[in-house]
């Protein structure tokens, strides 16, 4: 049997793991632990396709959902000992961490330490990493960080137009998210045009519930639309992306928001879900605009706006564009969402084969343009097998 490593993705509430083959990528066996903490706490996870669902006790931790995730394991003898490491996904490395590396108590240390620029996830990461060392205190543990892909940014693209010092003192700039996914569908993209990366200038838009998207130039890259955190660029699920930040300060003065009101408004009620006043998924508010609903229509039609005039500006600094590369669950299946956006730059010289985007979905990854357009392709993204490869490297051969 291949040798496979457990990608972990801890967050506050749940743990979302995978059995990798690290040559193929496939994953035999994945699952998450959800409701952490809670009264209804399940554990969910599919062996070769067939799904099993465990009701944990109330109030599971972290630490208690690992333990269970290993007794999973367990039933499964030729596929447990073929592990070797687990590789944990960290979305926040800030300046630290340019790269993956094999946790030690001061790397710990430095995750806990940016907690502060990510709250929510790098503390339940940390919770995550010291469970599955208690779990699993044979193999060796990674961390790789959603941020270190853009560590190829030069400064004039990730710095704010601040003060200087806010930098210098406090970290604030511009740091870039989902990299695990924008360096896969580079590299599928490359392959697909037959060229090295480093040859390649690319686009690549990851559209899910969360939304981003990524200017590559000769293979690096030069400019993301997330920024400090997750919640600047595109629009997304419930995160409104970019905004003039005085709605900040009015919200505040004028209309008695607190800091957190203002938080959660931006990251959890807008986007989609506070355009439509319907739903943050993309399938519903396909479905309810083509029966009518004006409100799911404005909603999407925002979402492309923002996409088009993305993709337009990164075009202006990448050069002469090898592809665009659409991915993540609105990337991969959307064909209505993928339809629109490149009937908008049809000027551009984009035009979808119609045959092709639709049947390029679940799964499957591909060319969508036709033959007289660049390219466009959708490319099912596989971030755990990033991460796994980058695990066995920084374990076995760094
Ligand atoms: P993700 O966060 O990558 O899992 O993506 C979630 C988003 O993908 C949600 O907005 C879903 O509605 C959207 N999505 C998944 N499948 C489809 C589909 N077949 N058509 C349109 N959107 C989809």
């Amino acid at each position: 049997m291949n040798q496979h490593v457990l990608v972990l993705n801890c967050g506050s509430s749940s743990i979302k793991f995978a059995i990798i083959d690290a040559e193929t990528g496939a994953a035999p066996l994945q699952g998450i632990a959800e409701n952490l903490g809670a009264h209804n706490a399940q554990l969910r996870y599919s062996f070769d396709g067939k799904k099993t669902a465990i009701e944990l006790s109330d109030n599971t931790n972290h630490k208690e959902a690992l333990a269970s995730i290993g007794r999973v394991l367990k039933q499964h003898d030729a596929l447990q000992s073929s592990i070797i490491a687990v590789g944990h996904r960290v979305v926040h490395g800030g300046e630290r961490f340019e790269q993956s590396c094999l946790i030690d108590p001061l790397v710990k240390e430095g995750i806990r330490d940016l907690a502060k620029m990510a709250p929510l996830h790098n503390l339940a990461h940390v919770a995550g990493i010291e469970s599955a060392q208690d779990a699993f205190p044979d193999l060796p543990q990674v961390a790789v960080f959603d941020t270190a892909y853009f560590q190829t940014l030069p400064k004039h693209a990730y710095l704010y137009a601040l003060p200087y010092a806010l930098y210098e003192q406090h970290g604030i700039r511009k740091y870039g998210f989902h990299g695990s996914s924008h360096h896969f569908v580079s590299h599928e993209a490359a392959r697909l045009l037959n060229k090295g990366i480093g040859q390649c200038n690319l686009i690549t838009a990851h559209l899910g519930n969360g939304c981003s998207i990524t200017a590559i130039k000769q293979g690096k890259a030069i400019d993301t639309s997330m920024g400090f955190t997750p919640l600047e660029g595109l629009v997304m699920g419930t995160r409104c992306g970019d905004i003039d930040p005085s709605v900040a300060t009015f919200l505040i003065e004028s209309l008695d928001y607190s800091a957190a009101q203002v938080s959660a408004l931006m990251n959890k009620q807008s986007g989609l879900q506070g355009i439509s006043q319907l739903s943050n998924d993309c399938r519903t508010l396909e479905e309810q605009q083509a029966l009518g609903n004006e409100n799911a229509k404005l909603a999407l039609d925002m979402f492309v706006h923002r996409l088009v005039k993305y993709i337009g500006s990164y075009i202006a600094l990448v050069g002469p564009l090898d592809a665009l590369v659409f991915t993540g669950g609105i990337g991969e299946n959307s064909s209505y969402i993928r339809q629109q956006t490149i009937a908008q730059l049809a000027h551009m010289g984009f035009s979808l084969d119609e045959t092709l985007n639709a049947e390029t979905r679940f799964g499957r990854s591909g060319r969508i343009s036709d033959a007289t357009s660049k390219s466009v392709f959708a490319i099912a993204t596989n971030e755990e097998w990033v991460i796994a490869k980058d695990t066995i490297h920084c374990a076995f051969k760094a």
